[in-house]
C-alpha cells in the first residue's frame, strides 16, 4: 500500500542522524538564560538549605523538655536572616519561617500549639526531634548535579541555578534559521490579491514557529519560481544560517525547482513519506547548513514542521531528549476511513475531557489547525472507533 514511502519513524531516524548541536557554548548570566538549552551539567558547591532552620513561625526547642503543659521561658528571638545564640536548657527560641535553628534546638512548635504568658510560652502538645526543621542539605547535597547538559532550562531551573549561588549558566548559541517560501502566487498580507494569487499564510506560521522555539530569524521572503532565484538565495541562507527551512516547490511539478536547486548548490534527499497531511518532504545539506524543504501546502507544512523540524532542530539547539511526550486520550468521534498512511488529526479536548475532530481533515483546510489543540497521531490504515484510546500529541508538547 505504501511502496517507495518511508515511515515517518523511518524518515525521523535518518534526520535525526544527520543532527548535532550547534558547536558555539556562550555563558549568560543566569537571570537572562530562561529558554536557552544549558550546554554543561550545572553541579552545587554548596548545601541547599546551607544550615538547619524552621520551616513555620514557632519555637525552637529541645525536644526531650517538650511535653505537653511545659512552660519555657522565651530566651531569645530570630528572625530569617540572623543567627541565635545557642538554647538554654528549660528554654525555647522565638524562631520564624527560614531562620536558622539555634545550637542545641532540634524542633519546633508552630505558634498555634503554643500558648504565650509574659516571658513564657506553653506548649499545647508534645513536640518530637525533627517537628518542622528543614535540615541542612535536605533538598541539594554539595557536588550533586542538578541541571543536566542538555535541558531547555525552565523559570524554575534558573531559579535552581541562583539558590545555589550560580551567576552565569553556558548555553548553546542560538540556532540561526533561515526560512524562504517559494510559489509565484504569493503575496503578502497588505499587497492587493490579483487574481490566481494566494496570500503567504505560511511565512506567518513558520515565522511564529521560528520565534517559538527561539531561533534567530533570518527571513528571505518570497522566492519566485525559478530555479536560478532560488539557487541564489540557497547560497546566501548556506551561508548566514545553521538550518535552513523553506515552503513549497518540493513536489515534482512543474514549477518546484527547489530540489534540482538544493542538488545544484548542495546534496539532497527527497523522501516520500507516508503520512497525511505531508508526503513529499526534502532533506539536503549546502555548505555547513541542514536544509529542509517542507510542502506548500499550510497545514502539510505546519504538521511537517512539529513531525520533522522541531526534533531536528532542537537537536541542532543541543536538547537531549527531543520526543514529544504523547497523551492516551480518549477518542469521543469515529474515524470509519483511515488513510493507508499515518495520519495526524487536528483534533480538540471537549468538556467531558475526550477528543473531537475537525470535521473536515482536507490538508488545505489551516482552520483545523488553529481550531485544534494538538494532533492525533493515528498509526496506517487504523480505524478509530468511539471510545478508543488515541495517542495525542498536544501543541503544548510539540511547541517546546
Ligand atoms: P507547492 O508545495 O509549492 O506545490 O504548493 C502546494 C500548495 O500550497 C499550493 O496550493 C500552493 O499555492 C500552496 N502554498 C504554497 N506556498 C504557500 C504559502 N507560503 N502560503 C500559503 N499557501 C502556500
Ligand atoms: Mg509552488
Amino acid at each position: 500500500m505504501n511502496k517507495g514511502l518511508l515511515s515517518v519513524d523511518e524518515a525521523l531516524a535518518q534526520l535525526l542522524a544527520g543532527a548535532a548541536p550547534v558547536s558555539g557554548i556562550e555563558d549568560v548570566p543566569a537571570l537572562e538564560a530562561s529558554g536557552r538549552v544549558l550546554a554543561r551539567a550545572q553541579r552545587s558547591t554548596m548545601d541547599v538549605p546551607p544550615m538547619d532552620n524552621s520551616s513555620m513561625d514557632g519555637y525552637a526547642v529541645r525536644a526531650s523538655e517538650s511535653v505537653a503543659g511545659a512552660r519555657l521561658k522565651v530566651g531569645q528571638k530570630i528572625m530569617a536572616g540572623s543567627v541565635g545564640k545557642p538554647l538554654e536548657p528549660g528554654s525555647a527560641a522565638r524562631i520564624f519561617t527560614g531562620a536558622p535553628m539555634p545550637p542545641g534546638a532540634d524542633a519546633v512548635v508552630i505558634q498555634e500549639e503554643t500558648e504565650v504568658q509574659g516571658e513564657f510560652v506553653s506548649l499545647k502538645k508534645k513536640a518530637s526531634p525533627g517537628d518542622w526543621v528543614r535540615y541542612v542539605g535536605s533538598d541539594i547535597r554539595k557536588g550533586s548535579e542538578i541541571l543536566p547538559a542538555g535541558k531547555r532550562l525552565a523559570p524554575q531551573d534558573t531559579g535552581l541555578a541562583a539558590s545555589v549561588g550560580i551567576k552565569t549558566l553556558p548555553v548553546y548559541r542560538k540556532v540561526r534559521l533561515g526560512l524562504f517560501f517559494t510559489g509565484d502566487e504569493l503575496v503578502m498580507p497588505g499587497e492587493p490579491l490579483a487574481p490566481g494569487r494566494i496570500y503567504n499564510s505560511n511565512r506567518f506560521t513558520l515565522r511564529g514557529l521560528a520565534h517559538a522555539f527561539d531561533c534567530e530569524v533570518r527571513d528571505y521572503g518570497i522566492v519566485p519560481d525559478s530555479l536560478e532565484a532560488t539557487r541564489e538565495v540557497l547560497r546566501r541562507a548556506a551561508r548566514e544560517c545553521d538550518l535552513i527551512v523553506t515552503s513549497g516547490g518540493v513536489s515534482v511539478g512543474e514549477a518546484d525547482y527547489v530540489k534540482p536547486a538544493v542538488e545544484a548548490e548542495g546534496r539532497l534527499l527527497m523522501w516520500r513519506i507516508a503520512m497525511k497531511p505531508g508526503r513529499p518532504l526534502a532533506f539536503g545539506r549546502i555548505g555547513d547548513a541542514a536544509f529542509i524543504g517542507l510542502p506548500g501546502n499550510p497545514v502539510s507544512s505546519f504538521v511537517t514542521f512539529l513531525i520533522f523540524v522541531r526534533p531536528f532542530l532542537l537537536r541542532t539547539q543541543g536538547l537531549r531528549h527531543v520526543e514529544p511526550k504523547a497523551i492516551a486520550a480518549r477518542a469521543d468521534f469515529d474515524w470509519r476511513e483511515p488513510d493507508a498512511r499515518q495520519e495526524f488529526l487536528r483534533a480538540k479536548w471537549n468538556a467531558q475531557g475526550g477528543l473531537e475532530l475537525y470535521p473536515t481533515q482536507d490538508s488545505a483546510v489551516l482552520t483545523s489547525t488553529a481550531w485544534a489543540d494538538g494532533l492525533v497521531d493515528n498509526p496506517a490504515a487504523h480505524p478509530i472507533r468511539k471510545g478508543e484510546l488515541v495517542r495525542f500529541l498536544p501543541y503544548a508538547e510539540l511547541l517546546r
